[in-house]
């Protein structure tokens, strides 16, 4: 894997909901070196729940405002997140690594926040993942300079990557599993909705959205988090989720989940508890190391 090395962390922490945020606080609280990557808003979840009442410290609050006590904190805590999508990690022997714009990070031990996947998979897109594919308008944009393209956008902050690919591709079909897309473009045709299957035998051929097939070179999915066994081969699931031990260990060396991922009930104080569970365990693992 090619990329400008950015040093040896302890730990990568991937996802920022409230298990990737309860495991960097405890990674900065024990000076661990760490790199942590998740989204803009911390966490899509985090935003949309209307009132909280059953998180103990916050009396009756609102998801926006919870998200905004839990940014002051990381903020005040001086932790930085790179706000950017992983799409790949690489088991490295003893380590794990990612590219994030030409950028490789790697860290002695891995830890899985990346809640729970909410849309579904489309038929045909882990088959042609690679191939046509991807989940990562900044890295694969450049190969459809000039191509027809479609991206299926669940969230508002994926836009950005939106406006990026209309300047490469001559044409962009756009579909948003929401109202109010607001990108206005010669390029650019957006719809509501979900598409039922990416077609193509070796590689991507069309799309196709309800009953009709679209001719197209590729597709970006952009949505707030891939099938957990997409991002790392030979993870074990159970029932959908990671499957874990009681010390937030997955079945690879060094590599832990926590929060929704590893199974209900989705809830924020599981969620955070686990996070904090999982980083004392990999305190244990780097002693071991
Ligand atoms: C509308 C609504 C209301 C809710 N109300 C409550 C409530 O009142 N009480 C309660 O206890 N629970 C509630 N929940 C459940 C709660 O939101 C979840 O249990 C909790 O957010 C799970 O935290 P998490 O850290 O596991 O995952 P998430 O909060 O889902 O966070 C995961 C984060 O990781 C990021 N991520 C994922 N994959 C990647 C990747 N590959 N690269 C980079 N970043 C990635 C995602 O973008 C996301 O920001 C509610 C949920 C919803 C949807």
């Amino acid at each position: 894997m090619e990329g400008e090395w950015q040093g040896m962390y302890d730990v990568m922490i991937i996802g920022s909901g409230p298990a990737g945020i309860s495991a960097a606080l405890t990674a900065k609280n024990r000076n661990l070196e760490f790199c942590w990557f998740g989204s803009k808003g911390l966490s899509a979840k985090i935003e949309k729940a209307g009132q909280v009442g059953n998180y103990p410290g916050l009396i009756q609050v609102t998801g926006l405002e919870m998200r905004d006590i839990f940014q002051q904190q990381v903020e005040e805590a001086g932790i930085s997140l790179v706000t950017e999508q992983i799409s790949s990690i690489y088991p490295m022997g003893n380590s794990y690594a990612v590219n994030v714009k030409g950028e490789m990070y790697e860290a002695k031990s891995l830890l899985l926040a990346i809640g729970m996947e909410t849309t579904k998979t489309i038929l045909g897109e882990e088959r042609l993942l690679g191939r046509g594919v991807s989940y990562c308008a900044t890295c694969d944009g450049f190969l459809y300079k000039g191509k027809r393209i479609a991206v299926v956008c669940t969230n508002p902050q994926f836009e950005e990557e939106i406006a990026f690919l209309a300047d490469l591709a001559d044409e962009v079909t756009v579909f948003t599993t929401y109202r109010g897309f607001c990108l206005e473009r010669g390029n650019i045709h957006a719809s509501i909705g979900y598409p039922s299957e990416i077609k193509g035998e070796k590689q991507v051929e069309a799309l196709v959205f309800q009953g009709m097939e679209i001719p197209v070179d590729g597709v970006f999915c952009l949505k707030d988090s891939v099938s957990p066994s997409v991002l790392l081969k030979g993870l074990e699931m159970k029932d959908g989720h990671i499957r874990v031990d009681r010390a937030q260990q997955t079945n690879l060396k060094g590599c832990f989940a926590a929060g929704d991922c590893t199974g209900r009930p989705y809830q924020y104080a599981k969620a955070v508890g686990e996070g904090n569970v999982a980083l004392h365990s990999i305190l244990d693992y780097l002693k071991e190391q």
